[in-house]
């Protein structure tokens, strides 16, 4: 593993952080660690660019991210100092706008009432869902890329909607909590096009582990050397992934998290110092 870098694609929630507090104190020490031991941490997340920044707050740290399903790369210049790029990012997606409005002209009315979005909602109703209190919730609601919301209907409605949402260019992703409509980005396509560039432009090698809890990460998860899951307190979940490859952890977030860092290191004979 010798010149090769070490790079962790990671969900937040209900991977790094708990499902049901958000809380990471208990690994924040480890992360920091690894971070020393110059592994990076890239959060590839379904969250806003004011939420991880928030995280990154607690942290400490500032990072390399991905916001919103796979919609934007921030921060490149933590991926590799030479990247040079309007305003330091990367964007793969159309306008929260310009989406709302191809989802009005073209859903056909029985599917789109049967869409609550969470903008549409009253606050005491938005935190209910999100499971924010009042602090962080217009973190959350402050999206660029991507509207979120409750689906009120049957598996087989759900898929009828993915069917003619993908015929428009557009993408339901399934979260731990809701679904979000979004462009034709992804976690995994977003995490690909980095991986691509820091090869071609500087022959760049590197070791991905990407870890997950929920169908939205699993685009990251199929085109990672390492895939990780985290086990949801609640339900079963990615239970149908099949890969030998996959690590799952026993515990859930954010203790899971270290786990599965822990036993990735230890395939590739990685030594964590300090
Ligand atoms: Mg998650």
């Amino acid at each position: 593993m010798k010149n090769t870098q070490i790079l962790i694609f990671t969900d937040l929630d209900g991977s790094l952080l708990s499902h049901n507090n958000f809380e990471f104190r208990e690994i924040k020490n480890f992360i920091l660690n690894c971070i020393k031991n110059g592994i990076k941490i890239i959060p590839n997340t379904s969250k806003t660019k004011s939420e991880i920044e928030v995280f990154l707050d607690q942290l400490g740290q500032n990072l390399p991210f991905v916001v919103e399903n796979g919609a934007a790369i921030h921060n490149l210049d933590l991926v590799h100092r030479k990247f040079k790029f309007k305003n330091n990012s990367l964007i793969f997606s159309r306008s929260v706008n310009e989406i709302l409005e191809l989802f009005e002209k073209r859903i056909p009315i029985e599917l789109k009432k049967r869409c609550s979005f969470l903008k549409d909602m009253s606050s005491i109703e938005q935190m209910k869902i999100l499971g924010l209190n009042k602090k962080y919730l217009p973190f959350a609601l402050n999206r660029e890329y991507s509207m979120p919301l409750v689906f009120d209907g049957s598996k087989e409605l759900v898929n009828k909607f993915t069917v003619l949402l993908k015929k428009i260019g557009m993408k339901l992703h399934e979260g731990g909590r809701i679904y979000n409509i979004c462009d034709d980005c992804s976690k995994g396509k977003a995490m690909t096009t980095l991986i691509e560039k820091l090869k071609n432009d500087f022959n760049f090698k590197s070791h991905t582990i990407v870890i997950g809890d929920s169908p939205n990460d699993i685009s990251m998860l199929n085109v990672s050397d390492q895939p990780c899951v985290i086990p949801l307190p609640n339900r079963n979940n990615l239970c149908h992934l099949k890969d030998q490859n996959i690590i799952r952890a026993t515990q859930s977030a954010p203790q899971g998290w270290e786990e599965v860092v822990r036993a990735s290191l230890k395939k590739i004979n990685f030594e964590l110092e300090g």
